[in-house]
């Protein structure tokens, strides 16, 4: 038996990167795979033939998780239409890098929401439907640069670093419901999101990884796969590092 069959998950931003790697790595897995994108509508459409070819039930659906009728409204969706949902991975992430000195309130605003709230929106829309069924595994992505901070990043590590408390509290609240709550936190992952960085940060950065390069979609996924299955069972409240080493 594959280690998710007969779950539901629900994933947000899975478009591309990160989030597609996890949508793509769950559909092999057994899992029935729902999931959203926000301005990548082709590649969402095209995502959800992808993942239908496993013989799973896939479902892509336009919607803003920083918006929380939106994120209501589509856990509404989902529950309708594919009748639960077990696991809820909140990927779904933007960047506005710049040094504090000219950040404008809009890069922080839009980081903070995009990043943070929309964490929020879906989880608490999400406790309804997995206090009923007394289970679920809810799965945050967050990032070492949410633990350890980076220079031009002050947004981004902020909303990232909120999301480690939000999951440790969240894991606190539903433990005794058996709902898990558990943040990953990538290093350095080659993606369109890390794409637009300074090539010469990118290998100072890949320099100063043990492993000596950056991590795939597929390192994480594997994570993300393991803390959707039973086969983490006992582990909540963790944040976990996928960094080859980066961050000890
Ligand atoms: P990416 O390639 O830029 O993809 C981001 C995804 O999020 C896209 O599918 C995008 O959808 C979606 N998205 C953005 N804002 C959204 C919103 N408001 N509502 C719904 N979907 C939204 O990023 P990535 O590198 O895969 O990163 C995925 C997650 O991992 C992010 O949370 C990121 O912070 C985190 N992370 C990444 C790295 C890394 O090295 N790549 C490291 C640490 C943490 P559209 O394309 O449709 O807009």
């Amino acid at each position: 038996m594959k280690l998710l069959e007969g779950k539901v998950a629900l994933i947000t931003g899975a478009s591309r990167g990160i989030g597609k790697g996890v949508a793509e790595a769950f559909a092999r897995s057994g899992a029935n795979v729902a999931f959203t994108y926000l301005s990548s509508v082709e590649k969402g459409e095209a995502l959800e033939k992808e993942l239908a070819a496993h013989g799973i039930k896939a479902k892509g659906y336009r919607s803003d998780a920083s918006d929380f009728k939106a994120a209501e409204e589509l856990v509404t969706a989902v529950c309708t239409d594919f009748g639960t949902v077990d696991i809820l991975v909140n990927n779904a992430g933007i960047t506005r890098d710049t040094l504090l000195m000219r950040m404008s309130e809009q890069q922080w605003d839009e980081v903070i929401h995009a990043n943070l709230k929309s964490v929020f929106n879906l989880t608490k829309a999400i406790q309804r439907p997995m206090l009923k069924q007394r289970k679920g595994s809810i799965i945050n992505m967050s990032s070492v640069v949410g633990v350890k901070g980076n220079p031009g990043q002050s947004n981004y590590a902020a909303s990232k670093a909120g999301i480690i408390g939000f999951t440790k509290s969240v894991a606190l609240e539903l433990g005794s419901r058996n709902i898990r709550s558990n943040a990953i936190a990538p290093g350095f992952i080659e993606t369109e999101m890390t794409a637009a960085l300074d090539p010469k940060v990118v290998q100072s950065w890949k320099d100063s990884i043990p492993l000596k390069r950056g991590g795939t979609v597929e390192d994480v996924a594997n994570l993300a796969i393991f803390l959707a299955s039973d086969l983490s069972g006992y582990i909540t409240g963790q944040v976990i590092n996928v960094c080859g080493g980066m961050l000890t």
